[in-house]
């Protein structure tokens, strides 16, 4: 079996406590080019729901955005097409100028993915081993767990707080040497927020050596501060940001990870070449938009609001969101509803263990929503 690990990285795995069988798989599969065997929020979704989505139904279980991307990133997507021939990587740079830019850092601290997925799983290979656990919110985005115990790395799993925040104080104490402690702000699945205060204070508290990985995937959905200050000031912090959500470019893929150029280089050394350029010319553009995100987060926002009064209205419980998906605690195990609501061509999202009677609902566009109440009306009555 040959392995496309450099000596470095082999070493590397070998001193973090890695078996050679371990490492050997992961460099057959960086070898063989093969996606690795982990999962994003669509695979994810479609693992919960039961086969084929058919086209005409009402989707809201992968935290989708149904308005796609903005008119500006169509049109430069649709014009580098033709130019598609070339690997332009000149559009990646620019792109990462330009996010750099706006986040308050030096280019050298942005990295471009197709997607957040990938520097998500690669943090995890990179800082994660049998003697460095991933510590994580419970409930919360299974993708760094899953890539975890790929490499026998423990997940810690802990509790959020009554108030659904991440429980930073026992995260920072869940163990001696954890390799990341990931927090998802707002949190997947309930869409709650984990104060600013308590971000700064683990950054400050956590144990030496542990790097804190920031999922920024839904900020833009919220009105919390981007925490990009703390990696211009040199933290041990990656953030994660993707244009899979309010950017509407979910299928198109570009993403970054945001962090000091040390901790970033150690996800780069896992990458493939090229990006998409047509996600990386998107990005950019959508960028350029400056009224782009407060627009989108209030029509989403607004979409949310009606949904949650009208539950509310009609006694259901759910948690309340800031973001652009909500759990629903609908009192039977959550699993028969999701099959229930499929049956009626609503497609929910799907069930954590830890909270067997919640169901995670993603906020569509008003006409998917006045479709999901009637199902729902249906299957609790
Ligand atoms: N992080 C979180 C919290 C997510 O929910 C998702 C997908 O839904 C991702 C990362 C990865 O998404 P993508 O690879 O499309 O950027």
């Amino acid at each position: 079996m040959t392995s496309l690990l450099s000596d470095e990285q082999k070493q590397d795995f070998v001193k973090r406590g890695f078996s050679r069988r371990t490492f050997g798989r992961l460099g057959a599969l960086l070898g063989a080019s093969a996606a690795l065997p982990f999962y994003n929020e669509s695979a994810l979704a479609q693992l919960s729901s039961i086969g084929r989505i058919p086209d005409d139904a009402v989707k809201i279980n992968a935290n989708e955005n149904p308005l796609g991307p903005c008119p500006e990133a169509a049109e430069a997507i649709h014009n580098v097409v033709r130019k598609g021939g070339r690997y332009l990587y000149e559009e990646t740079f620019d792109f990462a100028k330009t996010l750099a830019e706006q986040s308050g850092v030096k280019p050298t601290y942005v990295d471009p993915y197709a997607g957040s997925s990938d520097p998500l799983h690669y943090a995890v290979l990179a800082f994660c081993s049998p003697s460095k656990p991933l510590v994580a919110g419970d409930p919360g985005y299974e993708a760094g767990a899953r890539a975890a115990k790929f490499i026998n790395a423990p997940v810690i799993q802990v509790p959020l707080t009554k108030t659904y925040a991440h429980d930073v104080k026992a995260m920072a104490t869940a163990h001696a040497t954890p390799g990341l402690i990931y927090i998802c702000n707002p949190n997947n699945p309930t869409g709650t927020i984990t104060p600013r205060a308590d971000i700064e204070w683990i950054v400050a508290n956590k144990p030496e050596g542990t790097v804190i990985l920031l999922d920024e995937a839904y900020i833009h959905l919220s009105t919390e501060p981007f925490a990009t200050d703390l990696v211009a000031r040199d933290k041990d912090v990656i953030i994660l940001r993707t244009f899979s959500k309010l950017y509407g470019m979910a299928g198109l893929r570009a993403g970054a990870a945001i962090g000091r150029p040390d901790l970033i280089a150690k996800l780069k050394s896992f990458r493939g070449g090229a990006l998409p350029v047509t996600g990386m010319v998107g990005a950019h553009a959508s960028l350029k938009v400056k009224t782009l995100v407060a627009e989108r987060r209030k029509i989403i926002g607004d979409i949310r609001e009606d949904t949650l009064s009208w539950l509310a209205k009609n006694n259901y419980e759910f948690v309340p969101s800031v973001s652009n998906k909500f759990m629903l605690n609908v009192h039977r195990p959550g699993q028969e509803v999701v099959k229930a609501m499929a049956a009626k061509n609503v497609y929910i999202g799907r069930v954590w263990p830890s909270w067997p009677t919640h169901v995670r609902v993603t906020v569509g566009t008003r006409d998917e929503m006045e479709k999901f109440k009637k199902a729902l009306s249906e299957v609790m009555a």
